[in-house]
């Protein structure tokens, strides 16, 4: 048998997931055809009746398409219901499709490999999309406290909000503007990426051992300018590319049921 499998986005022409899952198809011994497909926000409907018709196994969902693929999804994860996204499509056996997010699974596993989680004062920039799918996952490993900050405080606000009214999440969420503790882990969910060096608007409570963790990552050794930014302050920071390795690898689980070893470098994508 062969996994029809695939990443849809726009752009898409950079995406490492093609590469990834043909490492993990390596493996494992198990078959795919995984191919990136550019696909515009006007032409997804399509695209998704076509690809899951054809006997297209499962999809990655990358942007535009995390909130306007969900109607396409005949079941969706406890998790997709809370936080209206989904970046992980998989056809069963009768062609219902499910929808999952396997962004924050990533993130959690990735980190716990490099700090505790639990008890720690979390602090994340950003209050977008990423910032949205994450929480839940942390909050899962029972933190201290979860706090936000954000350029806009519109976005902020909201984001506080809908967590804050969640009946699943358990954690404190909090506004940094509130909160005075030292911060143990702080993630940069912000999309800043590689658009000129990093500044935040207000100086953070970190110390040289404070975590840092960009979800932006580089495909070579560069650092991204949050890991500039971090290198100046602490001993222990990271980008996001542990990240990326570990979604995807809980995506192919989803998909084949077999879970993946994630010890991928950026060395063995330039590589391959
Ligand atoms: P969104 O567009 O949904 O949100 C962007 C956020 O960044 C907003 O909070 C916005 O603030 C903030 N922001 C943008 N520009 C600036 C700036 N100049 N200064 C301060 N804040 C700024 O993006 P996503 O949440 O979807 O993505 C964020 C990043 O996460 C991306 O770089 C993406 O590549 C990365 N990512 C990595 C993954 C991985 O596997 N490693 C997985 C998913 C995402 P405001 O509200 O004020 O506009």
């Amino acid at each position: 048998m062969k996994y029809k499998l695939g990443v849809i986005g726009n752009p898409i022409e950079h995406s490492l997931s093609p590469k990834i899952h043909n490492i993990f198809s390596k493996q494992t011994n198990i078959n795919i055809d995984y191919q990136a497909y550019h696909v515009l926000e006007n032409s997804l409907d399509n695209f998704l009746k076509n690809f899951f018709s054809n006997g297209g196994d499962g999809l990655n969902i990358t942007l535009p398409h995390k909130i306007n693929c969900l109607p396409f999804a005949n079941t969706k994860s406890s998790l997709v219901n809370l936080i209206g996204a989904a970046n992980t499509l998989r056809s069963d056996s009768s062609g219902r499709i499910f929808a999952e997010s396997t962004d924050g699974i990533g993130l959690v596993k990735d980190l716990k490999n490099k700090c505790s989680i639990s008890s720690a004062n979390i602090l994340i920039l950003g209050a977008g999309g990423s910032a949205l799918s994450i929480i839940p996952s942390l909050d899962a490993c029972k933190p201290r406290n979860i706090v936000l900050d954000n350029r806009s405080k519109n976005n902020l606000e909201r984001l506080i909000k809908r967590f804050s009214d969640s009946n699943e999440i358990h954690s404190r969420i909090l506004n940094l503007d509130n909160f005075n503790e030292d911060i143990d882990l702080v993630i940069n969910a912000t999309s800043i990426g590689f658009s000129g060096s990093f500044n935040w608007h207000r100086e953070l409570k970190i110390n040289n051992e404070t975590v840092l963790y960009d979800l932006s990552y580089s495909k070579d050794h560069n650092q991204t300018p949050f890991l500039k930014w971090s290198s100046q302050r602490s001993e222990k920071y990271f980008d996001g590319f542990g990240m990326l390795i570990n979604q995807a690898a809980a995506s192919f689980a989803l998909w084949t049921g077999v879970e993946p070893e994630t010890n991928i470098t950026k060395l063995d994508l330039i590589n391959d």
